[in-house]
C-alpha cells in the first residue's frame, strides 16, 4: 500500500519482497511473500519454496508425477495461515484507511509540540506514499529519550525504540562496515520514539498518548 513515484513497493526490480509477520499492517502470524516479474525465476521460486520438488505442477496437471529438481526448503505458507491472511488482503483498503487515519490524529496532535521545535515529526518526501506502518517522533537526544520513554510507561502507554543502527549490532560489528563517519546514522536512530498504532486504535486512544506527551513537555 506505499508506493515510490506511483510504483508500488515490491514491484521495483525484478525481485520484491513483502513480510506478513505479525508486527505488519497484514500479517499471519510469520510469513511473506515474493513478487517476481520474470516468468523463468517464477518458475524456479515455486520449485525451491516446495522443498525442491516440481509438485505444483503434478497438483495442476502438467505432470504425472513429481520429482526434486532444484535446492529447496519448506517455503509454504499453511492453508490456515492462508485463510487469517486472505480476508485482511481482501479488506486492504479499509484497514489502510483505519491506520492512516490513527497516523493522521498523531500528526496533528503533536503538531504544537513541532512548532514549539520540542519535537520532530515525521516528513513524507513528495514522491512517496506511506501506508501507516508506525508512527515515530524524534526527541533532542538519548537521554531525553529515556525519560520521556518511562515517563510513558509509568503512564501505561508503550512507547519503544526502533532497531539500533544494524552496523552497530554484535552481528553488524562482525559481517558489516560502516561507509564514511557515522555522524547522523546513530545519533537520529537515539532520538526515535514509536508511539502505539494498531488497526481499530480509537480517537481517544491517541489523544491520550498526545495529552502525555504534551504533560511532559509542560513539565
Ligand atoms: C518485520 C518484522 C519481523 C519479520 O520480518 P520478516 O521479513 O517477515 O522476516 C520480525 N520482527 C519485527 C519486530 C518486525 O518488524
Amino acid at each position: 500500500m506505499s508506493t515510490y513515484k506511483g510504483r508500488a513497493l515490491g514491484t521495483i526490480g525484478h525481485f520484491g519482497t513483502i513480510s506478513f509477520h505479525e508486527t505488519k499492517n497484514y500479517q499471519c502470524g510469520e510469513g511473506g511473500a515474493l513478487l517476481i516479474n520474470d516468468k523463468n525465476a517464477c518458475k524456479r521460486a515455486e520449485i525451491i519454496q516446495e522443498k525442491g520438488t516440481n509438485r505444483s505442477q503434478f497438483i495442476r496437471g502438467e505432470v504425472d508425477k513429481y520429482t526434486w529438481r532444484d535446492v529447496g526448503s519448506s517455503y509454504l505458507l499453511s492453508e490456515m495461515n492462508a485463510a487469517f491472511l486472505s480476508v485482511q488482503l481482501d479488506n486492504a483498503e479499509g484497514i489502510y484507511e483505519e491506520r492512516m487515519k490513527a497516523w493522521n490524529w498523531y500528526k496533528t496532535g503533536l503538531q504544537q509540540l513541532e512548532t514549539q521545535r520540542f519535537i520532530t515529526l515525521p516528513e513524507i518526501p513528495n514522491d512517496c506514499r506511506h501506508n501507516a506502518h508506525m508512527f515515530y517522533i524524534k526527541v533532542q537526544n538519548l537521554a531525553e529519550r529515556s525519560k520521556l520513554m518511562e515517563y510513558l510507561k509509568q503512564n501505561n502507554i508503550m512507547a519503544v525504540s526502533h532497531y539500533v543502527p544494524l552496523h552497530t549490532s554484535q552481528a553488524g560489528l562482525k559481517y558489516g562496515a560502516f561507509v564514511g563517519e557515522d555522524l547522523y546514522t546513530t545519533p537520529e536512530s537515539e532520538k526515535l520514539i514509536r508511539l502505539p498504532l494498531y488497526y481499530g486504535i480509537e480517537k481517544e486512544e491517541v489523544n491520550h498518548v498526545v495529552n502525555h506527551i504534551q504533560k511532559f513537555y509542560q513539565q
